[in-house]
């Protein structure tokens, strides 16, 4: 494999549950965060990569809320990966952050540890919307962490705001993105709420105070219209990015590049074979490694995945990379569909290959679905 790879640390724990939130997390105490970072670092340790000294360029620390480990606690996992893995000198190294555990000092530590991103959830700059989600922090906690984190030397800082959210309004939305653009963070994550089964909002939902369909649909382009004029690229369904800036680590994921998660819920694709880790935490701080890693698939992606994955970015694929993998010329049998997308202005369909329009990047999942066999 000459490829580097990216590595995935999953920790699974929150100071609070927001109301949307179906991730892996629990709100464990500091003695639990503290037993969970020596059973990743084990889990690290007894990975086995078949022998060979792999190279990493990107790490990231998600969750949960990875924030809430400690410098010291941070940078021993740390330790564990590049102890296992060959960490490229030039590695995107990045952590999630929750405004909501900012305290001072702590960036010019990160900073020190090698990390060299941050991902901020802001998800609105209105008080009411932060309420109705649950999240634990104000907007004036988001601006001090934001102004700390730049003082600490972090010149690639991504952003998550949330769309379609209670209380969110058309105008309400347009307050957040030039809040946004003033501050100009290198990349930007703009997510449409999706009620997910099991969640407080999927009990809550006939209640919730929710904008309409045409109301999220505008949201979604007058998003992509601001962005783009403040001169991100509109990258991937849900990303924004200065050039540049793209996050190398989900971009892995998008071109069917190897990586490694690491803790409960963590996938992994991985010298042609995927597999997954438990959602259990308990069961993941308890149980040998072999009992709760699961083969996913193993063996190359099947044309369905490759069409699904590769479309959710800019870069499309090339018609030539397709015969390549699967045997045969992609527009094959597929002339109709085609000429649909095309002519609803969701593609554009080149000799050489296919990428979505921002209106297919909204419809993506049915459009896409048109194009599988
Ligand atoms: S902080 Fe993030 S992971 Fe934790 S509950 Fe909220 S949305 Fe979920």
């Amino acid at each position: 494999m000459t490829e580097p790879i990216g590595i995935y640390l999953h920790i699974p724990f929150c100071l609070s549950r927001c109301l949307y939130c179906d991730f892996v997390s629990s709100t464990g105490d500091d003695g639990e965060l503290s037993a969970y970072v020596d059973r990743l670092i084990l889990e690290i340790n007894s990975f086995d990569t078949g022998g060979a000294r792999v190279k990493v360029d990107s790490i990231f620390f998600g969750g949960g809320t990875p924030s809430r480990l400690s410098f010291s606690q941070l940078g021993r996992i740390l330790d564990a990966v590049r102890a296992k893995f060959e960490v490229l000198a030039d590695c995107e190294t990045t952590v999630e952050v929750n405004p909501a555990t900012y305290s001072e000092g702590y960036f010019d530590r990160l900073h020190s540890l090698g990390v060299n991103r941050l991902s901020i959830g802001l998800q609105s700059i209105h008080e009411n919307e932060l309420r109705a989600l649950g999240r634990r922090h104000t907007y004036s906690d988001f601006l001090e962490c934001f102004a700390s984190a730049r003082q600490a030397g972090f010149d690639n800082i991504s952003v998550d705001i949330m769309l379609g959210i209670p209380h969110q309004t058309e105008a309400s939305l347009e307050a957040t993105l030039s809040e946004l653009i003033r501050l100009a963070p290198e990349h930007i994550s703009a997510y449409m709420l999706i009620i997910e089964e099991g969640t407080p909002f999927a009990k809550m939902k006939d209640t919730l105070a929710l904008p309409n369909e045409s109301q999220e649909r505008k949201m979604y382009f007058d998003t992509d219209n601001r962005l783009i004029s403040a001169d991100y690229c509109h990258y991937e369904v849900s990303n924004f990015s200065k050039r540049g800036y793209e996050s190398r680590h989900n971009l892995k994921y998008w071109t069917l590049t190897d990586y490694i998660g690491f803790g409960p819920s963590a996938h992994s694709c991985y010298l042609g074979k995927r597999f997954y880790n438990t959602s259990d935490i308990h069961a993941y701080m308890t149980e040998d490694f072999g009992n709760i890693r699961f083969t996913e698939c193993d063996g190359a992606y099947g044309e369905d995945e490759y069409i699904m994955l590769k479309l959710r970015t800019v870069y499309g694929f090339e018609f030539e990379d397709f015969r390549r993998r699967f045997g045969y010329d992609f527009r094959e049998g597929r002339e109709d569909e085609l000429s649909d997308l095309e002519l609803f202005q969701l593609a554009f369909i080149t000799d050489r290959g296919i990428t979505l329009t921002p209106q297919g990047f909204f419809l993506s999942n049915s459009a896409i679905v048109k194009l599988l066999k």
